[in-house]
C-alpha cells in the first residue's frame, strides 16, 4: 500500500478532473466515477484531510451548508428529480465526502435504502453501471449551474 490518499489522488488527476462539476478553495463537487451507480450520483468532498463534519474549522462549518444546498438544488433541477439524497459515511478517506444521489422515482429499486443494494449490484457488476455520455452532460450541466457559485 502506497499510503497515498484516494481522494486527493482523484483532486490531482488530470483524468479524474473530467468528472468535476464546480470547485472552490475547500471544495470539490465531482461525479462518482465510473461505473457510476446512477446519472447524475455526486460527490461533494472537502480538499482538506478532515473526516467528519464534526471536526470542520469555523469557515468550513458556515460555507458547508451553502455550498451542499446550492449542490443539490443544481442535481435536482439537472435531473429533474424531486429530491437528492445526502449519505456521509467516512469510512473510504479521511475527507469529508458527501454522496449526492439523485431519488429518481421512475427507477425502480433505488428509493431509500435500497439504493445501498443497487450502488454494490453496480460495483459487482450485477448491474449496469449509469452511461457514461448521459454523465458527462449531467456534469455540464451541473457545472453552467454552480458557475458563479463564489461561496467565500
Ligand atoms: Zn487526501
Amino acid at each position: 500500500m502506497s499510503g497515498e490518499c484516494g481522494v486527493c489522488a482523484i483532486h490531482r488527476s488530470a483524468t479524474a478532473r473530467a468528472d468535476f462539476a464546480w470547485e472552490s478553495t475547500r471544495w470539490v463537487l465531482r461525479h462518482h466515477r465510473n461505473p457510476a451507480p446512477l446519472n447524475g450520483w455526486f460527490l461533494l468532498d472537502s480538499k482538506r484531510h478532515v473526516g467528519s463534519a464534526a471536526d470542520f474549522d469555523a469557515v468550513e462549518e458556515r460555507e458547508f451548508a451553502g455550498v451542499l444546498a446550492r449542490s443539490m438544488r443544481a442535481i435536482r433541477e439537472v435531473l429533474g428529480v424531486p429530491r437528492v439524497y445526502v449519505v456521509m459515511f467516512g469510512e473510504g478517506a479521511h475527507h469529508v465526502h458527501a454522496h449526492l444521489i439523485p431519488r429518481d422515482p421512475t427507477i425502480e429499486g433505488t428509493a431509500a435504502w435500497a439504493v445501498a443494494d443497487w450502488y454494490r449490484a453496480v460495483q459487482v457488476g450485477g448491474r449496469l453501471p449509469a452511461d457514461p455520455a448521459q454523465i458527462g452532460q449531467s456534469i455540464a450541466r451541473v457545472a453552467a449551474l454552480m458557475q458563479g457559485a463564489v461561496i467565500s
